[in-house]
């Protein structure tokens, strides 16, 4: 178990799926974690629950919420000014806030590709920028945001894929220029996890959760799809100091799968 004593967080999407069993990693690590959701009331649900975890209670982790919509440029800024104000420091941004809006590129709308690349793409460029400001001075941060195989390409989603893609350059890029400041930046590109982004992918295509996770675990060479808290420990191990030489790395969480 990595430790993130006197730690402090942010995890964006956090109320369900990975950000959830990301931010219960990091909090049963011993770390003080911001869920921050444009959900506030599950935010603050997850929160409670994570506050309330054995493994939380030992560590000295603790969780809090706050509503945030991460598309938001003001509301962006004056949420990390807040938590900044409020703990004294941001050690760890988990850039992970996301949607899908699936369609084949000639029926693809404008609004669904301005909203993937919105909360996908634009939103890590936000907190990152929001977050930096805070991690510069302290000489110390740990960046980790979430593409997703789909970056590779995936048919019925060229606004995802793009934006996915996008974070991997960011990630790059964020590493060569923030380096000199002690802080880490990294992806991590998971295949199919069982969340209600996936669930929402199989309604969408007439299938049941079960059997569309079923089709993608027969492909798979693990045999199964993944789990939120396998994503979160690869979270966790890049937001550590673990891993205080990687930097600019994205890492495929993807069952064996090409
Ligand atoms: P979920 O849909 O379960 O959770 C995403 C969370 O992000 C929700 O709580 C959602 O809130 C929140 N959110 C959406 N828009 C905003 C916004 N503008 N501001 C703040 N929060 C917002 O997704 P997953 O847990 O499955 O995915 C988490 C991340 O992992 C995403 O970036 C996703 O693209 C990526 N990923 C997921 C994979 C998978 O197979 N599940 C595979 C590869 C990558 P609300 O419910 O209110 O919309």
């Amino acid at each position: 178990m990595s430790n993130f004593t006197n730690k402090v967080a942010a995890v964006t999407g956090g109320a369900q799926g990975i950000g959830a069993a990301t931010a219960l990693k990091l909090a049963a690590g011993g770390a003080t974690v911001v869920v921050l959701d444009l959900n506030e009331d599950g935010a603050k649900e997850t929160a409670l629950q994570i506050s309330a975890h054995p493994q939380v209670v030992a560590a000295g982790g603790r969780a809090v919420a706050a509503g945030c919509d991460v598309t938001d440029e003001a509301t962006v800024d004056r949420v990390f000014a807040d938590l900044h104000r409020e703990f004294g420091r941001l050690d760890i941004l988990v850039n992970n806030a996301g949607v899908t809006r699936d369609n084949l590129f000639f029926k693809m709308e404008r609004p669904d590709w301005d909203a993937v690349l919105a909360t996908n793409l634009t939103s890590a460029y936000l907190c990152s920028r929001a977050a930096q400001r805070y991690m510069v001075p302290a000489r110390y941060g740990r960046i980790v945001s979430l593409s997703s195989r789909s970056a590779l390409g995936n048919r019925g989603q060229a606004n995802y894929a793009a934006a996915k893609a996008g974070i991997q350059g960011l990630t790059a890029t964020l590493a060569i220029e923030l380096g000199a400041f002690n802080i880490t930046v990294n992806a991590v590109a998971p295949g199919y996890i069982a969340t209600s982004m996936t669930a929402a992918t199989a309604e969408r295509v007439g299938s049941s959760p079960e059997d569309h996770q079923a089709a993608v675990a027969a492909r798979t060479p693990l045999g199964r799809v993944g789990q939120p808290e396998e994503v979160a420990a690869a979270v966790a191990f890049f937001a550590s100091d673990d891993a205080s030489y990687v930097s600019g790395q994205t890492l495929y969480i993807n069952g064996g799968a090409r």
